[in-house]
């Protein structure tokens, strides 16, 4: 019998992929370095597992509001008060099985067979996937490296048509980690008011910040932005939360009930206990997130130091987040082992079969120029990585 033509056509999720793959392969024995895996390699901090344990003994194991427990929604109105100086009230955020569910749960709610929806590349891989579920067009737009990935505004202005019905934001990016300016976002909110889209701002990454980088709401700008941008965000990243699945959505009462509607019908609540942890977390010290990121940050220099070193192959630095897009320009179509690296995905495989080394091609972030590494594994995985991947390039030919 045929199946879902629509859906016969979505990919599987390039990155949970190869994080599987290199997970398998290490238990199997194999000495694998991993820079695929996009979640903190930090233990959720015990003060959440505490909260965790403390809901099971007090018995809240029974189904919650659909859109989340109201202790959470205030907690989180509260939170984007606090950090992010954007006021909102419990009917306007919509709790969901991470925030993956809730940008799932966004373009369900908002879009029509045929609307646009403008997505900057690099982007992160399930974003098309989701506007084609929900019978959107995904239309990309080009960034540069020289830029650090960030928002252009003309070539932004250019792929703005009538049939635009949202633009996709990440900040800190995820693959670049890419941070916008507030003047990008200041001009990207200019033209979704005179051209009359949505904003969908997933901001995941908003803790994993360098260098003094600041992490800026677009929704803070004023109230109209406020009123058409969709804030994303979520416990995965900031408090290495990855396996509890929760994220949440903030906005417009009328979308948020649509999503709220939909959510109610196709996953009910989220995980009662992952919601009690959530409100431990946010309502806890901020210490430990300064701790992770201290981490990563030292990590971040170090990484991008080795690859710079490295002949043939160049990053650039990221702000925020926890990847380094390495260009592997220079060395496409050379061969390692009699095999042409024609692209990004040649390379991966190669890499991973001869050195043991996994990184995410950047086809799946349609650059097809660069792969993924994340450096949310330990120094000496870094290290041991990065001189297999030198002594691969040296074996081109
Ligand atoms: N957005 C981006 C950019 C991400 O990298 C991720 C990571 N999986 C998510 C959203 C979703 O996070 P989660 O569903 O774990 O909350
Ligand atoms: N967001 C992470 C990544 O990009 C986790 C995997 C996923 O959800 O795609 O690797």
């Amino acid at each position: 019998m045929e199946l879902s033509r629509k859906n016969l056509g979505i990919a599987a999720s390039l990155t949970l992929e190869i994080d599987a793959k290199a997970k398998r392969m290490k238990s199997q024995g194999m000495d694998i370095i991993g820079f695929g895996a996009g979640e903190p390699d930090f233990a959720t901090p015990s003060y959440i597992i505490e909260a965790a344990k403390e809901a099971l003994d007090k018995g809240y194991t029974r189904y919650t509001p659909s859109s989340g427990i109201i202790e959470l929604r205030q907690s989180i109105c509260h939170k984007l008060l606090r950090d992010n100086k954007v006021s909102y009230e419990p009917n306007e955020i919509l709790v969901s099985n991470g925030a993956k569910h809730s940008l799932y749960n966004i373009f369900q709610a908002i879009l029509n067979p045929g609307d646009e929806v403008i997505i900057p590349l690099p982007y992160w891989v399930s974003y098309p996937e989701m506007v084609k579920m929900a019978d959107g067009i995904p239309v990309f737009v080009d960034t540069l490296e020289e830029e650090n990935f960030g928002m252009n505004l003309d070539n932004l202005k250019e792929a703005i048509t009538s049939r635009t019905k949202a633009i996709i934001i990440n900040s800190p990016n995820n693959p670049s980690g890419c941070v916008y300016s507030r003047e990008q976002l200041e001009g990207i909110a200019q033209l979704a008011l005179e051209h009359n889209f949505f904003i969908v701002s997933d901001e995941i990454y908003e803790e994993l910040l360098y260098e003094g980088a600041q992490h800026l709401s677009v929704a803070s700008l004023d109230p109209q932005v406020r009123d058409i941008t969709l804030l994303v965000n979520g416990m995965s990243k900031a408090y290495a939360m990855t396996g509890w699945r929760i994220g949440y959505t903030a906005g417009n009462s009328k979308i948020i009930d649509v999503m709220a509607n939909i959510q109610s019908h196709a996953t009910s609540n989220p995980n009662s206990i992952a919601q009690y942890a959530s409100l431990a977390a946010l309502n806890g010290p901020k210490d430990i997130i300064k701790d992770m990121v201290s981490q990563f940050d030292s990590r971040r220099r170090f990484m991008v130091d080795r690859i710079n070193s490295i002949d043939g192959i160049s990053c650039t630095t990221p702000q925020g987040a926890f990847y380094v897009m390495m260009n592997i320009n220079d060395i496409l179509n050379r061969m390692h082992n009699g095999r042409v690296l024609g692209g990004s995905l040649d390379f991966a495989d190669a890499l991973l079969e001869s050195k043991n080394v996994a990184v995410v091609p950047g086809i799946a972030f349609g650059a097809d120029g660069y792969v993924r590494l994340s450096y949310a594994t330990s120094k000496e995985n870094i290290e041991e990585g990065l001189n297999r991947i030198e002594s691969f390039v040296k074996e081109l030919i």
